[in-house]
């Protein structure tokens, strides 16, 4: 099931608690912050911490196409220290993996938290990056977020249409990340 949600701090994380999931796996521009800013979007990190997610959650990840690692890294500790995580774990293009949504940045995180992809959330804004990483892991869950700062773009009402029809057929024909059941498709 993927679910659609206003920002990634509205996912429904007592819901993935209860159904196993372990870890985390965050998009990072357009879904933690604004696309190549330095800085946790302020909605997103008191959403987050009203839902109690570092509590729930205390480790996560953040997975991006991003290609400077210092950048990611900074961002990283940013969130960590911020929000009161106990852990966050980065890896990006910059860090030397391939873009998404080929796997390596999700088997990398998988193998740090040593979890299983069916024991991984995947909460980012993208259908092509966010959605099929989260198909082709077999992830256990999927929240797609709207971007951040994307609110005036002309062609963003197409996009969500376009978005909406895909997440309404993957759910209704069962196939995507939800409920495949071996994590390894
Ligand atoms: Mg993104």
């Amino acid at each position: 099931m993927i679910q659609r949600v206003n920002n990634a701090g509205e996912a429904p994380y007592l819901e993935w608690e209860e159904k196993g999931i372990k870890v985390v796996l965050y998009d990072m521009d357009g879904t933690l912050a604004a696309h190549r800013e330095l800085k946790v979007d302020e909605e997103v990190k008191s959403t987050l911490i009203e839902n109690r997610v570092p509590e729930i959650f205390p480790q996560v990840a953040i997975a991006t196409d991003h290609e400077k690692r210092e950048h990611v890294d900074e961002f990283a500790k940013m969130f960590q220290e911020e929000l009161g995580f106990e852990e966050v774990y980065p890896v990006s293009v910059g860090h030397g993996f391939p873009k998404k949504p080929r796997r390596p940045m999700a088997q990398e995180v998988a193998d740090h938290f040593q979890v299983e992809f069916k024991e991984m959330a995947v909460v980012g804004d993208k259908v092509p990056r966010d959605y099929l990483l989260a198909v082709m892991m077999g992830a256990g869950a999927m929240a797609l977020c709207h971007e951040i700062g994307e609110d005036s773009h002309r062609l963003r009402r197409w996009r969500v249409l376009a978005e909406d029809a895909i997440i309404r057929v993957a759910n209704l024909q069962e196939i995507g990340c939800y409920g495949n059941g071996n994590g390894s498709s």
